[in-house]
């Protein structure tokens, strides 16, 4: 059976504010605005008929949302494989992890950090997420296929001693964890401007580069880490050397909240990334995207 890949948003609800947020601007746009139980009902029956047969839910906190275990519950009726992107708010209560873990084929665990009171200034809020909770809530209620963690880079986490905290939470878990992405951010330089995008998210590749080497150096132990939209020409060594999405542009769907809009992802590199006259002659230009092209308006250099 081909792999196709159904995105659906379910609500514009969610518990943080991650400085790295790229749907930020939408909060006050769609706050109050509800999709139906029966919208969500017709969209997967739909393209059930359609073949495809895994469906992500994704943006903004899928937990939270009202309809989430409605559409869970449907989503598995139906025999779709369920991936969940999550910032794994409810995870660490064992009663909730208990009733929704049931459904869940795939996650996606976004940890910007281990440290609380980072925590607090990535995802703007006070009450951070005890980490560990979670995953022994995982170990103990979810028969894992696939479990990923990625943590974005921002201005406060890249630092490898930072990193390296992260790491040595996971290699506790290493037994479960799939994955481990650290993900140069998606940039929203209109919303959010240069000197916020500066100040905030967008580091110098150079720097990333540099703190890689370092981590290199620090963690020995078990997990494997991919560095994922960072051009393969800043990245240290061979070991990164990998097509940089988790999943086939081409096979995904997004049905986002103003129609049906289908994306051919063929005809264009996606997630904002852009190939320069150098990439022409570069061995990676087959597995690279290249660079985000928000990074020269940032950073006012040439790439
Ligand atoms: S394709 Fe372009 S951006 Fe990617 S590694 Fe090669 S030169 Fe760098």
């Amino acid at each position: 059976m081909n792999y196709k890949r159904l995105e659906l948003y379910l609500w514009w609800k969610c518990n943080y504010k991650c400085i790295f947020c790229i749907e930020r601007r939408y909060i006050d746009e769609f706050y109050d605005k509800k999709i139906e139980e029966s919208e969500i009902l017709k969209k997967l029956i739909k393209y059930k008929k359609l073949g495809y047969n895994h469906v992500t839910f994704l943006w903004w906190e899928p937990f939270i949302q009202e309809n989430f275990l409605f559409a869970l519950k449907l989503a598995k009726k139906l025999w779709y494989t369920v991936l969940v992107t999550t910032n794994g708010v409810l995870l660490p209560f064992e009663d909730k992890a208990k009733l929704f873990l049931s459904y869940i084929d795939e996650l996606i665990i976004s940890i910007p950090v281990v440290d609380e009171q980072l925590q607090s200034i990535i995802n703007w809020v006070k009450n951070v997420i005890n980490f560990s909770r979670v995953f022994e809530n995982i170990k103990k209620y979810w028969k894992w296929k696939f479990l990923k963690i990625n943590t974005v880079l921002n201005k406060y986490n890249y630092r490898s001693e930072v990193l390296f905290g992260i790491l040595s939470l996971l290699d506790d878990y290493s037994d479960i964890i799939s994955e481990v992405s650290f993900t140069y951010p998606d940039i929203d330089y209109g919303y959010y401007g240069r000197d916020y995008c500066k100040e905030n998210l967008a580091i110098r590749y150079e720097d990333i580069r540099d703190e890689f080497q370092r981590l290199e150096e620090l963690y020995k132990w078990n997990i494997l880490y991919k560095i994922i939209d960072v051009p393969f020409c800043f990245l240290p060594s061979e070991k990164y050397i990998e097509l940089t999405d988790d999943y086939n542009y081409q096979a995904r769907l997004k049905e986002k909240e103003d129609g049906e809009i289908f994306k051919n992802w063929e005809f264009e590199i996606p997630r904002r990334r852009a190939h320069t006259l150098k990439c022409k002659w570069c061995k990676y230009l087959d597995v690279c995207w290249g660079y985000s092209s928000d990074y020269v308006r940032i950073w006012r250099e040439k790439f």
